[in-house]
């Protein structure tokens, strides 16, 4: 037992990023050191969306988690775990807004991605955090204040709390940012998950089966891949308007639609697409907004984690893949700083936000750019159900390739180090 006072951790969601900040700090053995209180609004802990894609960038932060043994009892048929330099299929990418797919690529990399339903991956991470941290529901935080060297939380409820350093993993909306309103990217997704029993009887060998897709189109495109052991299909049908990028969201950014609004934003697409489109049931609508650019991912003693620092649009499959780049991180941060007997929490929140800042904004960035090569932002002249020559096919399959790369052939170890170093 330490004989210094507990540093007393405030976690304000308990999301992916929060969750993954508990497991880590779990696994680095901090809880003779640090108090962790995770204040979640909602009144249990839930995981809205189904599918969620790892790429090798984020699973090497599950193996250091010591979360591969458990996931990996989710995986899909098609899918292993890299143990070798053997290359797997990422995601198959077609151009299917007219009758017959056209090929632009088959990703394929060390290691493959790995798909799982977020139920799934929210349970392995709850069956690792210590009994010690603290789980609060029904906390929504509405203001803070620094006082006497603590943060004062308030909640909606009515009830306060209060911590040492205040982590602000509340999402998109975030309590914890005092910046702007969210933009929206001028995208509407639909999303829902089909028993893959129901494709199988329409087209046996459909490639959604047992593939990651990505179907592409003019300001639209369609993603699938199988979760939960390839019981089930995720599917995410795109549907944008170039026009309101950067604007404000008027009206609830998500809501129920119906599969007959889904179904007629594809009537003309490939057979594949239909099938797959005509067989969600209670789609949900959800408006994609991202967090306009920060500067910093921290100041004084509040740290922001995940979507509430970096809320990105989804075309690299990686705001989850960097909110646990965050969580991990500052972890380290916070272990190493909690070996002296006082914490200087400014620098430490310092540190984090020299270090993560410019990743998670790249990733940001990049996210915006490949959703732009999945439905052909950039060229004016095409529209939806054009007919385009392979060789111009190939060339975006090549630039989309090269978008993913940093997600399998880079590491967040080199960064673990130089934050390390940093707060020496
Ligand atoms: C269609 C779609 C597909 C995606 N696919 C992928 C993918 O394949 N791979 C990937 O890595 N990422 C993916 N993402 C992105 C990923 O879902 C998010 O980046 C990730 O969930 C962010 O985690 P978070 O913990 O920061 O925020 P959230 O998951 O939004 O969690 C925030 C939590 O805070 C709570 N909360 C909110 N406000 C308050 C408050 N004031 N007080 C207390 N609690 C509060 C919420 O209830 C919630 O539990 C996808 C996103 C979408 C929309």
């Amino acid at each position: 037992m330490s004989d210094h006072p507990k540093l007393c951790i405030g976690i304000v969601g308990g999301g992916i990023g929060g969750l993954a900040l508990a497991v880590a700090l779990t696994r680095l053995n901090t809880t003779d050191t640090l108090q962790v209180d995770i204040y979640e609004s909602a009144a249990k802990l839930t995981q809205v969306g189904a599918g969620i894609t790892i790429w090798p960038r984020g699973w090497e932060i599950i193996r250091e988690l010591g979360l591969e043994d458990s996931l990996a009892a989710y995986i899909c048929p098609g899918q292993e775990i890299a143990k070798d330099n053997q290359e797997r299929i990422g995601f198959i990418y077609r151009k299917s807004d007219h009758p017959e797919n056209a090929v632009m690529c088959d990703l394929k990399f060390r290691g493959g991605s790995l798909s799982f339903h977020r139920a799934d991956v929210q349970q392995v991470f709850l069956a690792h955090i210590s009994p010690s941290v603290r789980v609060h529901l029904n906390r929504r935080l509405v203001s803070y204040r620094e006082s006497d060297g603590k943060m004062q939380l308030s909640f909606k409820n009515g009830e306060t709390a209060a911590c040492d350093l205040l982590i602000g993993a509340d999402g998109v909306n975030s309590a914890a940012i005092r910046e702007a309103r969210p933009l929206w990217t001028g995208t509407i997704v639909y999303r829902s998950v089909i028993e893959s029993d129901i494709i199988r009887r329409e087209i046996s060998d459909h490639p959604c089966l047992v593939k990651p897709l990505v179907y592409c189109g003019k300001n639209k495109h369609v993603v699938s891949y199988p979760i939960s052991a390839g019981k089930l299909i995720n599917v995410v049908g795109f549907v944008s308007d170039p026009t309101k990028e950067g604007t404000f969201l008027e009206g609830p950014a998500v809501m129920s639609s119906t599969p007959d609004v889904v179904s007629s934003f594809f009537t003309g697409w490939s057979e594949e697409v239909k099938c797959i489109i005509n067989n969600m049931s209670n789609p949900l609508r959800w408006a994609i907004e991202v967090v306009k650019p920060l500067d910093k991912y921290g100041y004084g003693r509040v740290a922001l984690l995940g979507d509430s620092a970096h809320a990105m649009p989804v075309h690299l499959g990686n705001g989850a893949g960097q909110a646990m780049e965050d969580a991990y991180i500052l972890a380290h941060l916070l272990h190493e700083a909690s070996k002296h007997p006082k914490i200087d929490v400014a620098n430490l929140v310092r540190v984090y936000s020299a270090v993560r800042q410019p990743f998670g904004n790249f990733a940001a960035r990049a996210s915006l750019e490949q959703g732009r090569l999945y439905e052909f932002t950039e060229l004016d002249d095409v529209r939806e159900g054009d007919v385009l020559a392979p060789e111009m096919l190939t060339r975006l399959g090549e630039r989309i390739a090269d978008g993913w790369r940093w997600t399998w052939d880079s590491s967040v170890k080199g960064d673990l180090q130089r934050a390390l170093s940093m707060l020496q």
